[in-house]
Protein backbone atom coordinates (compact mmCIF):
# COMPACT_ATOMS: atom_id res chain seq x y z
CA UNK A 1 0.00 0.00 0.00
CA UNK A 2 1.53 3.27 -1.31
CA UNK A 3 0.57 6.44 0.77
CA UNK A 4 1.72 9.34 0.03
CA UNK A 5 -0.63 11.87 1.00
CA UNK A 6 -1.44 15.14 0.17
CA UNK A 7 -2.98 17.97 2.37
CA UNK A 8 -4.34 21.04 0.54
CA UNK A 9 -2.59 23.65 2.53
CA UNK A 10 -4.32 26.69 3.58
CA UNK A 11 -2.51 30.57 3.97
CA UNK A 12 -2.60 33.31 6.35
CA UNK A 13 -3.19 36.28 4.08
CA UNK A 14 -3.41 38.93 7.51
CA UNK A 15 -0.76 37.99 9.50
CA UNK A 16 -0.07 40.98 11.45
CA UNK A 17 0.15 39.32 14.65
CA UNK A 18 2.48 36.49 13.82
CA UNK A 19 5.21 35.58 11.07
CA UNK A 20 6.86 38.57 11.27
CA UNK A 21 3.65 39.91 9.15
CA UNK A 22 4.98 37.11 6.01
CA UNK A 23 2.09 35.86 4.61
CA UNK A 24 2.59 31.80 5.32
CA UNK A 25 1.37 28.29 3.50
CA UNK A 26 0.22 26.05 6.63
CA UNK A 27 -1.75 23.21 7.65
CA UNK A 28 -3.28 22.60 11.21
CA UNK A 29 -0.60 20.09 12.61
CA UNK A 30 -3.11 17.71 13.71
CA UNK A 31 -3.08 16.57 10.45
CA UNK A 32 0.37 16.28 10.09
CA UNK A 33 0.93 14.02 13.10
CA UNK A 34 -2.03 11.67 12.56
CA UNK A 35 -1.39 10.77 8.76
CA UNK A 36 2.51 10.21 10.19
CA UNK A 37 1.32 8.35 13.33
CA UNK A 38 -0.71 6.23 10.70
CA UNK A 39 2.50 5.80 9.22
CA UNK A 40 1.87 8.00 6.32
CA UNK A 41 3.82 10.74 4.20
CA UNK A 42 2.47 13.85 4.53
CA UNK A 43 2.90 16.39 2.23
CA UNK A 44 1.44 19.96 1.86
CA UNK A 45 -0.26 21.14 -1.36
CA UNK A 46 0.18 25.10 -1.46
CA UNK A 47 -2.68 26.78 -2.71
CA UNK A 48 -1.83 27.14 -6.47
CA UNK A 49 -3.68 27.79 -9.92
CA UNK A 50 -6.14 24.77 -11.10
CA UNK A 51 -4.31 24.18 -14.27
CA UNK A 52 -1.84 22.95 -11.76
CA UNK A 53 -4.25 19.81 -10.15
CA UNK A 54 -3.72 16.93 -12.30
CA UNK A 55 0.25 17.71 -12.05
CA UNK A 56 0.11 17.40 -8.14
CA UNK A 57 -2.75 14.72 -7.54
CA UNK A 58 -0.40 12.81 -10.64
CA UNK A 59 2.38 12.63 -7.31
CA UNK A 60 0.21 11.82 -4.60
CA UNK A 61 -1.63 8.78 -3.77
CA UNK A 62 -4.40 10.25 -1.38
CA UNK A 63 -5.63 13.67 -1.04
CA UNK A 64 -6.52 15.26 2.30
CA UNK A 65 -8.55 18.44 2.66
CA UNK A 66 -8.68 20.12 6.21
CA UNK A 67 -10.92 22.66 7.23
CA UNK A 68 -10.55 26.14 7.14
CA UNK A 69 -12.64 29.20 5.28
CA UNK A 70 -16.12 28.71 4.40
CA UNK A 71 -17.05 28.16 1.04
CA UNK A 72 -17.57 30.59 -1.51
CA UNK A 73 -21.32 30.71 -2.25
CA UNK A 74 -20.86 31.32 -5.95
CA UNK A 75 -19.66 28.09 -6.21
CA UNK A 76 -22.98 27.10 -5.70
CA UNK A 77 -24.95 29.71 -7.61
CA UNK A 78 -26.52 31.97 -4.47
CA UNK A 79 -25.52 35.26 -3.44
CA UNK A 80 -23.46 35.31 0.08
CA UNK A 81 -25.64 35.85 2.69
CA UNK A 82 -25.20 38.26 5.64
CA UNK A 83 -23.67 35.60 8.13
CA UNK A 84 -21.30 34.27 5.91
CA UNK A 85 -17.88 34.73 7.23
CA UNK A 86 -14.08 34.58 5.53
CA UNK A 87 -13.74 33.13 2.03
CA UNK A 88 -10.89 32.41 -0.32
CA UNK A 89 -11.72 31.94 -3.38
CA UNK A 90 -8.42 30.86 -5.07
CA UNK A 91 -8.54 27.89 -2.22
CA UNK A 92 -11.54 27.11 -3.34
CA UNK A 93 -11.24 27.08 -7.04
CA UNK A 94 -8.14 24.99 -6.22
CA UNK A 95 -9.42 22.54 -4.04
CA UNK A 96 -12.52 21.64 -6.38
CA UNK A 97 -9.49 21.21 -9.08
CA UNK A 98 -7.42 19.00 -6.91
CA UNK A 99 -11.20 17.07 -6.14
CA UNK A 100 -12.14 16.98 -9.67
CA UNK A 101 -8.51 15.55 -10.74
CA UNK A 102 -8.67 13.15 -7.77
CA UNK A 103 -11.78 10.92 -8.84
CA UNK A 104 -10.64 11.26 -12.78
CA UNK A 105 -7.02 9.45 -11.57
CA UNK A 106 -9.02 7.31 -8.90
CA UNK A 107 -7.13 8.53 -5.81
CA UNK A 108 -9.13 8.39 -2.63
CA UNK A 109 -10.23 11.60 -0.81
CA UNK A 110 -10.84 12.04 2.87
CA UNK A 111 -12.46 15.51 3.63
CA UNK A 112 -12.83 17.20 7.16
CA UNK A 113 -14.94 19.87 7.98
CA UNK A 114 -14.86 22.70 5.04
CA UNK A 115 -13.41 20.08 3.32
CA UNK A 116 -16.51 17.77 3.38
CA UNK A 117 -18.89 21.17 3.06
CA UNK A 118 -16.60 21.89 -0.21
CA UNK A 119 -16.49 18.51 -1.60
CA UNK A 120 -20.53 18.54 -1.78
CA UNK A 121 -20.09 21.68 -3.52
CA UNK A 122 -17.78 20.48 -5.89
CA UNK A 123 -19.58 17.21 -7.17
CA UNK A 124 -23.24 19.72 -7.70
CA UNK A 125 -24.63 19.89 -4.18
CA UNK A 126 -25.68 23.29 -1.83
CA UNK A 127 -24.77 24.36 1.70
CA UNK A 128 -26.78 26.34 4.29
CA UNK A 129 -24.45 29.53 4.85
CA UNK A 130 -25.76 29.89 7.70
CA UNK A 131 -27.22 26.88 10.15
CA UNK A 132 -29.80 29.61 11.21
CA UNK A 133 -32.03 29.11 7.59
CA UNK A 134 -32.07 25.39 8.84
CA UNK A 135 -35.63 25.37 9.91
CA UNK A 136 -34.84 22.08 12.44
CA UNK A 137 -31.69 23.38 14.10
CA UNK A 138 -30.80 22.77 18.06
CA UNK A 139 -27.63 21.31 18.69
CA UNK A 140 -24.79 23.69 19.03
CA UNK A 141 -22.34 22.74 16.39
CA UNK A 142 -19.85 25.59 17.65
CA UNK A 143 -18.33 24.46 20.56
CA UNK A 144 -16.44 27.09 21.20
CA UNK A 145 -14.74 28.20 23.78
CA UNK A 146 -14.71 24.22 24.63
CA UNK A 147 -11.70 22.52 23.70
CA UNK A 148 -11.43 20.51 20.33
CA UNK A 149 -9.98 17.53 22.46
CA UNK A 150 -13.42 17.44 23.84
CA UNK A 151 -16.22 15.37 22.28
CA UNK A 152 -19.92 17.58 22.76
CA UNK A 153 -22.58 16.35 20.09
CA UNK A 154 -23.53 13.21 19.22
CA UNK A 155 -23.36 11.41 15.44
CA UNK A 156 -26.09 8.89 14.89
CA UNK A 157 -23.70 6.48 11.85
CA UNK A 158 -25.93 4.85 8.83
CA UNK A 159 -25.13 0.85 8.88
CA UNK A 160 -23.39 -0.46 5.85
CA UNK A 161 -21.20 2.25 5.57
CA UNK A 162 -17.12 2.68 6.42
CA UNK A 163 -18.01 4.68 8.92
CA UNK A 164 -19.61 2.09 10.76
CA UNK A 165 -17.36 -0.17 11.27
CA UNK A 166 -15.30 2.06 12.25
CA UNK A 167 -17.23 3.97 14.85
CA UNK A 168 -20.31 1.86 15.64
CA UNK A 169 -23.76 3.69 15.84
CA UNK A 170 -23.28 5.81 17.87
CA UNK A 171 -20.32 8.34 18.46
CA UNK A 172 -19.67 11.59 20.31
CA UNK A 173 -17.55 14.57 18.08
CA UNK A 174 -16.22 17.83 18.24
CA UNK A 175 -18.13 20.32 16.70
CA UNK A 176 -16.63 24.04 15.26
CA UNK A 177 -18.95 24.57 11.99
CA UNK A 178 -21.77 27.30 11.30
CA UNK A 179 -22.59 25.90 7.74
CA UNK A 180 -23.69 22.77 6.86
CA UNK A 181 -24.95 20.74 3.57
CA UNK A 182 -28.07 21.71 2.51
CA UNK A 183 -28.86 19.48 -0.65
CA UNK A 184 -26.78 16.96 -1.53
CA UNK A 185 -24.27 16.02 -4.46
CA UNK A 186 -26.06 12.71 -6.53
CA UNK A 187 -22.99 10.99 -6.12
CA UNK A 188 -23.06 10.98 -2.49
CA UNK A 189 -24.78 9.24 0.61
CA UNK A 190 -24.98 10.33 3.75
CA UNK A 191 -23.19 8.16 6.65
CA UNK A 192 -24.26 9.91 9.96
CA UNK A 193 -26.34 12.72 11.38
CA UNK A 194 -26.49 14.61 14.73
CA UNK A 195 -29.77 14.09 16.70
CA UNK A 196 -31.36 17.29 15.11
CA UNK A 197 -30.70 15.93 11.09
CA UNK A 198 -27.35 18.19 10.23
CA UNK A 199 -25.54 15.89 7.72
CA UNK A 200 -22.12 14.78 9.79
CA UNK A 201 -20.85 12.30 7.43
CA UNK A 202 -20.40 10.93 3.85
CA UNK A 203 -19.43 8.96 1.39
CA UNK A 204 -19.10 7.86 -2.00
CA UNK A 205 -22.32 6.43 -3.81
CA UNK A 206 -19.97 4.62 -6.32
CA UNK A 207 -17.44 2.55 -4.02
CA UNK A 208 -14.70 2.88 -6.34
CA UNK A 209 -14.10 6.25 -6.31
CA UNK A 210 -13.29 5.64 -2.32
CA UNK A 211 -14.28 9.12 0.28
CA UNK A 212 -14.67 9.67 3.58
CA UNK A 213 -16.13 13.00 4.44
CA UNK A 214 -16.59 14.50 8.13
CA UNK A 215 -18.00 17.15 9.63
CA UNK A 216 -15.73 17.19 12.85
CA UNK A 217 -12.41 17.11 13.32
CA UNK A 218 -10.74 14.03 14.09
CA UNK A 219 -7.24 15.66 13.79
CA UNK A 220 -7.79 17.59 17.04
CA UNK A 221 -8.98 14.37 18.83
CA UNK A 222 -6.33 11.37 17.46
CA UNK A 223 -4.48 11.92 20.16
CA UNK A 224 -6.91 11.30 23.00
CA UNK A 225 -9.61 9.22 21.16
CA UNK A 226 -8.83 5.80 19.54
CA UNK A 227 -11.92 5.59 17.33
CA UNK A 228 -10.97 9.49 15.98
CA UNK A 229 -7.17 8.03 14.81
CA UNK A 230 -9.31 4.85 13.72
CA UNK A 231 -10.16 7.38 10.63
CA UNK A 232 -6.72 8.35 9.58
CA UNK A 233 -5.11 4.73 10.12
CA UNK A 234 -7.84 3.86 7.87
CA UNK A 235 -7.62 6.33 5.29
CA UNK A 236 -4.28 6.17 5.16
CA UNK A 237 -4.04 2.50 5.01
CA UNK A 238 -7.23 0.98 3.07
CA UNK A 239 -9.07 3.54 1.83
MN1 LIG B 1 -21.64 19.18 14.36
Amino acid sequence: MSNVIGIAGNQIIEAVDVFNGNYVTYTPQGFVDAVQQAGGLPFVIPIGDPSQAAAYVSKIDKLLLAGGQDVSPQFYNQEPHQKLEETNFARDSFEIALIKEARKQHKPIFAVCRGMQLLNVALGGTLYQDLSLYADWQIKHAQQPTKPQFATHDIFVEKDSLLYQLLGEKSQVNSYHHQAIHTLANDLIVTAKSADGIIEAIESRDPKLSLLGVQWHPELRFNVSEKEFKLFDFFVNEL
